[in-house]
């Protein structure tokens, strides 16, 4: 038996015997993927055009095997259900990430909304005079535009 020293966590193991002259670390999984991740990290720096190009690459390959991804998803049915369920999660995150960048100017128009007086006819008004306000970084609506319909407000 070979005995080794695992580089990540440090603990001796033994090596398994039909591998034991190329084994990097011990069998936790935690050790296997630390050294998978400086393993490809490593290969990516000793090739770094490698994935360069690649979207360019799979298009053209695609143009010259028309229907490819149509009958590939016809024949792996779990490919598809997993394929859409990233699809979608992607799509929740991405609604996620607008959301959240799209709450401040939210909060403010709500809190225009909050101003007495302001009845249905100024809402749009006032959640203009809102925005330009919130954009400009003032706290009260010091700003006004004119209202759209002559007559309204203004
Ligand atoms: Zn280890």
């Amino acid at each position: 038996m070979v005995q080794l020293r695992c580089p990540y966590c440090g603990d001796a193991f033994e090596a398994r015997p039909n591998v034991a002259d190329i084994q990097k670390c011990c069998g936790k999984k935690r050790c296997k993927a630390k050294r998978k991740a400086d393993a490809q990290a490593h290969w990516v720096s000793k090739n770094p055009d490698y994935f360069k190009g690649e979207y360019r690459r799979t298009r053209l390959w695609l143009a010259e095997h028309p229907g490819y991804q149509r009958r590939y998803r016809a024949k792996n049915p779990d490919y598809v259900r997993k394929d859409n369920a990233a699809r979608r999660w992607r799509r929740i995150q991405a609604r996620r990430r607008a959301d959240i960048q799209d709450a401040w100017p939210r909060r403010e128009i709500e809190r225009i909304q909050g101003v007495q007086g302001a009845d249905i006819q100024d809402t749009y008004r006032l959640r203009l005079d809102g925005l330009l306000c919130a954009l400009a970084g003032s706290p009260a609506p010091i700003c006004k535009t004119r209202s759209l319909v002559p007559g309204l407000g203004g």
